[in-house]
């Protein structure tokens, strides 16, 4: 509530831009009950105040008023793992065992096809489809950075838009004995260039990246404080290697490095014992649970409920189009969800409302955003998504949680905006050509079709 003994002068001060009235408000707030037509002033790029039925509105009249009658309003969604330009790669190799895909396709492919332009086109197509699905902030690590940082930029989107680093000649990186370079570069060129765009450093994997580039990449990321993105334990086999290789089990020896000591967002995490999980807690790692892509390359199930009774904070992530093969959110929380259940034998090891948080407020937490977004709450950023329930599949409505996990998919996605301005509107983009994107990725396409 605003104080209402405010001056008149100051009061105008506090003028809507927007008003958003009628909607079924879901915070994501911890214990906050979903709050039937709520009333979201929104100021600049700040939610200045929710009004529950009834309140008197102490501010003067909003420039602008949205009709939010039949909907649900929302957090944006936070994809916490992925590779927006794999796009590029959607459908190109799929059902083929993981080696073979991993070696003989994909990494061929990004070898011969990335570039700067393709990685812009592929993220412009990443973000039309994660704006139309309700998807307001990700985390990004691939290579060429500079192009979808321009292309996040065009987008609007809140992104952590991370380099990667892999101790193999990498896309935009022939020499890996430059990967680091590279990183601090990028990190130079793009730290304050935007609110909305935080850059970072990813490190490919414990087997991919030697100690001594973990180290360095935690040396540049603690100097330019910003947190460090890691793919952790995806495969059996790669956990097995690592314990040959280095004598213990990855999350010790990401510790032991001092990597644990360091915001750190570890994508992944199928493979954890016991110790690894307690280990992470204590150390207070953000995790990042990837179903989809898990399932597809059979990879095997990440103990998220463990994880959850520790006290870990686990996100959730799309990972890149080439393992999933899309970048719906809604159709991510539906999987993971289900992915528990059956796998525990146990329909309450994964409860809706769990994943939504995966999604909102723990994902915002894992990328150190938490202060920002992740919940619609006064004061934070107006990062918010309508969601229109007049559709056969979403009636009725007994519990929201239960209708946007199980029933609900990221069309129903009506409005999304990012720090107070709309991305999509009635299900129109508002920043990006869609018509050209798409043109442009498909003759991409022809190209990788023509010489695969
Ligand atoms: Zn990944």
């Amino acid at each position: 509530m605003a104080d209402v003994n405010l001056n008149p002068a100051k009061m105008t001060d506090l003028k809507p831009d927007l008003l958003i009235q009628g909607g079924l408000l879901l915070s994501m707030q911890a214990g906050a009950e979903p709050l039937p037509d709520a009333r979201i002033l929104i100021q600049k790029d700040r939610i200045l105040d929710i009004l529950a039925p009834g309140q008197e509105n102490p501010y003067p009249a909003a420039a602008e008023t949205l009709d939010a009658l039949n909907t649900l309003i929302m957090p944006g969604l936070i994809n916490a793992h992925c590779h927006a330009a794999m796009t590029l790669f959607r459908g190109f190799a799929d059902d083929l065992p993981l080696q073979e895909w991993l070696f003989h396709k994909i990494f061929p492919a990004e070898a011969r096809y990335l570039n700067f332009d393709t990685v812009y086109w592929g993220t412009l197509l990443g973000c039309l489809e994660m704006i139309a699905s309700g998807t307001t902030t990700f985390a990004d690590g691939y290579f060429f950075q500079d192009a979808t940082l321009r292309a996040v930029h065009e987008a609007g989107l809140r992104s952590l838009i991370s380099q990667g680093v892999i101790d193999f000649p990498a896309p935009g990186v022939p020499d890996p004995a430059q990967n680091l370079k590279t990183g601090q570069d990028f990190l130079e060129k793009w730290i304050g260039f935007s609110d909305l765009i935080t850059p970072g450093l990813f490190c490919h994997s414990p087997l991919t990246c030697s100690a001594k580039t973990l180290q360095g990449a935690l040396e540049i990321s603690r100097n330019f404080c910003l947190p460090l993105q890691i793919h952790l334990s995806e495969t059996a086999a790669e956990v097995r290697e690592v314990i040959k290789l280095k004598g213990k089990r990855p999350a010790l020896y990401l510790s032991d490095l001092g990597l644990l000591d360091h915001p750190l967002i570890a994508a992944h995490a199928v493979h954890l014992d016991a110790s690894e999980i307690a280990l992470l807690a204590a150390k207070q790692t953000g995790i990042v649970h990837v179903p989809e892509s898990n399932m597809k390359l059979s990879s095997g199930v990440a103990p998220v409920p463990d994880m959850l009774k520790q006290g870990l904070c686990v996100g959730i992530g799309t990972d890149g189009c080439a393992s999933n093969n899309d970048l719906d959110l809604f159709r991510e929380m539906d999987s993971a969800a289900k992915l528990h259940k059956v796998f525990n034998l146990d329909p309450v090891s994964m409860r809706a409302e769990t994943v939504l948080q995966m999604a909102t407020a723990w994902g915002a937490r894992v990328l150190g955003l938490e202060r920002q977004i992740g919940t619609i709450q006064k004061g934070k950023k107006a990062d918010l998504i309508i969601m229109d329930l007049q559709s056969p599949h979403l009636v009725p409505l007994f519990n929201p949680y239960s209708t946007l996990v199980y029933a609900a998919d990221g069309s129903d996605v009506r409005d999304v905006m990012v720090n107070g301005k709309f991305l999509l509107k009635n299900k129109a983009f508002q920043t990006l050509d869609a018509g050209e994107i798409m043109h442009q990725v498909a003759a991409i396409s022809r190209t990788i079709k023509a010489e695969a």
